[in-house]
């Protein structure tokens, strides 16, 4: 049997065949066309109405920032639970880190702690929907309003998730997802933002183009860069939208799964989860000693995923290192994320399950 991964990209003959068509036709390579149609497979996805096509799914979070005029010395409010680059995209130009502790039912941002952590310097909030879950964003947005700080969603993890029927990503000021190979769907490396304010998206489109007024004309009116994409990977990105539906359909199918192969050992917790609303990216589960049972599976050829360390007590943010969040803490000392690929078949979860099974002597 091969090694089953925690995760791995999925491509097929539709991406093959398209960047072949796409490669014949005496291409620019650049962002163009095929970009566009990518950004407007998302808008339609989404329901936003625009969508700029980035590098990644860090520098989009960098230039919203900039694009909702954080400056250097700003505060900007981030979980203390989420991937580095949530917190890396303000220090990248400046910004103070405020970090704040998750909630247990969500493990997103607790609302009521952003609230105590919010100055007069504070002017973003940024709302991590890990792993597709969320709070309630209305709220959020609210806070936010009140305060009259800009909301960013980091919905990196969830494209295919929603609240109150509506995208994550699209109750902010601006959302930002993720393709790298992690994420549900992918191009490898890149980056989407989409916004319902018509002004934020001619600036981010400017941002993104060395601040040109206009695709192809060098005047300059404001300090922009080059974070712009490629038409050769918007074909796969292109290809891999118009599996969306099915891989959503396919996640919560797995995390259903898992849940009702694991869900009765008592020694595993899981975080409740709205399938009807939450396309989980990765199935997380929550134990004493995952280091145990990760080197378990892995001696079975089982991949798993140790879930992020808090932002907090990490090296590189060594000055909050003596800093408590004990939620994240709770849930990051025991988190596991376990093999989660869209083309996991059934038989390889009930194998996993199996051997999680035999660890717990059940
Ligand atoms: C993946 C991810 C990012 C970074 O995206 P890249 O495209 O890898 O730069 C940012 N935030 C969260 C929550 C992520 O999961």
């Amino acid at each position: 049997m091969e090694f089953i991964h925690q995760m791995e990209p999925s491509i097929d003959h539709k991406e093959i065949d398209a960047v072949s068509e796409y490669l014949k036709s005496n291409p620019w390579l650049t962002e163009f066309k095929k970009t566009e149609e990518f950004e407007s497979l998302i808008c339609q996805y989404s329901k936003a109405k625009h969508c700029i096509i980035v590098n990644n799914g860090t520098v989009s979070l960098t230039l919203a920032l900039q694009a909702l005029n954080v400056k250097a010395g700003d505060e900007v409010i981030v979980p203390d639970l989420s991937m580095i680059a949530t917190p890396n995209s303000a220090v990248m130009f400046g910004a103070t880190i405020k970090f704040v502790d998750v909630e247990k039912d969500t493990l997103c941002m607790d609302i009521n702690k952003a609230k105590d952590a919010i100055t007069n310097k504070t002017k973003a909030l940024i709302y991590v929907s890990l792993n597709g879950r969320s709070g309630d964003l209305n709220a959020v947005r609210k806070l936010c309003d009140d305060h009259n700080i800009a909301m960013l969603e980091d919905s990196a993890q969830s494209l295919g998730s929603f609240y109150n029927q509506k995208h994550l990503g699209t109750f902010g000021h601006i959302g930002s997802i993720s393709f790298s190979s992690q994420k549900i769907i992918t191009t490898g490396q890149g980056g989407a933002l989409i916004t319902n304010d018509d002004g934020l998206a001619v600036k981010l489109r400017k941002l993104k183009d060395f601040g040109r007024v206009r695709a192809g004309i060098d005047i300059h009116e404001e300090i922009g860069y080059n974070f712009k994409f490629t038409d050769l990977l918007a074909v796969i990105g292109c290809e891999q939208m118009k599996k969306l539906n099915d891989r959503v359909k396919r996640k919560k199918e797995i995390y259903s799964l898992y849940a009702k192969e694991l869900g009765n050992i008592k020694e595993i917790e899981f975080v409740p989860v709205d399938l009807s609303r939450t396309a989980p990216w990765f199935v997380d589960v929550y134990i004493n000693n995952p280091d145990e049972l990760q080197s378990y599976l892995k001696e079975n050829k089982i991949g798993s995923r140790r879930v992020y360390p808090p932002m907090h007590s990490q090296k590189a943010y060594a000055e909050y290192n003596h800093l408590q969040f004990p939620v994240t803490e709770y849930y990051s000392t025991r988190g596991l994320w376990l093999p989660s690929s869209s083309n996991l078949s059934d038989e390889k979860i009930k194998y996993i399950c199996d051997t999680i099974k035999k660890f717990y002597n059940h």
